[in-house]
């Protein structure tokens, strides 16, 4: 085991909440790409591990950071509509992003143990449920879903978490995040849920354990083996 058994012993698990970007979708490196190529037009220095610290960050914050870092200047909300254009048009040219590896079987171990599924995103595409239907069949719902059209603040704020747990009716020892960045991290942790990281990106570990993950897998594969016991230790209040 990798995880800390004992970190779990305060939970009365109903829930798992999932971020998409990173977790159920490999897409970060079609982001991570489109960043670099933007930023590289101008001029500007932005490595690909930049994208993944700044992952679940507006565009508009990412390119103003960029400037500031820089630049020594902030950008013009023009720069930052013209910039972010020149960024969606190269993810677009990109391969469309496939389900993470294993996924899918750590989905359907939660379903089978008849806990909840809520997906905490701070993507906004319309087609977002079409999608998930598609690949991921029978597991997301409508009305267990927390988007880019939920929330005003958005990772790393509490607030998209927080809502989870409110559209849930869960309190905070119910439910366990699986999150892959840094900002998602601590948005999940900052609204008190037990977080598990997956690091399915380039980033090293303790950017993810730094911001308070209960636990750091380098691959989902690792999560799906360990998962049953998670979830039958976090039960245990029940018993
Ligand atoms: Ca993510």
């Amino acid at each position: 085991m990798i995880i800390d058994l004992e970190k779990l012993k305060d939970l009365d698990l109903k829930a798992f909440f999932f971020d998409m970007d990173g977790v159920l979708f490999d897409s970060m490196s079609n982001h991570a790409k489109a960043w670099c190529s933007a930023f590289d037009d101008l001029g500007i220095e932005f490595s690909a591990y930049d994208a993944y610290m700044r992952e679940g960050m507006t565009g508009a914050s990412t390119i103003r950071d960029a400037f500031t870092r820089q630049l020594g200047r902030d950008a013009s909300e023009e720069e930052c509509k013209r910039i972010y254009k020149v960024k969606s048009h190269y993810f677009e040219s990109l391969p469309p992003a496939v389900p993470m590896e294993h996924v899918l079987d750590v989905l359907k171990t939660v379903k089978a143990a008849g806990l909840d599924i809520f997906l905490v995103t701070g993507s906004g595409q319309v087609s977002l449920l079409d999608k998930l239907n598609y690949f991921f069949p029978d597991i997301f719902h409508r009305e267990k879903m927390v988007t880019a059209f939920d929330v005003k603040k958005g990772k790393p704020d509490p607030e998209p978490y927080l809502m989870a747990l409110k559209k849930g009716g869960y309190e905070k020892n119910q439910a366990i995040v699986v999150e892959n960045a840094p900002l998602g991290v601590r948005s999940a942790v900052s609204a008190g849920i037990f977080t598990i990281a997956v690091n399915t990106g380039i980033l090293e570990d303790k950017e993810l354990s730094g911001n308070g993950a209960g636990v750091v897998y380098s691959k989902m594969q690792e999560l799906y083996t360990e998962l049953p016991e998670i979830i039958k230790r976090s039960k245990m209040i029940d018993l």
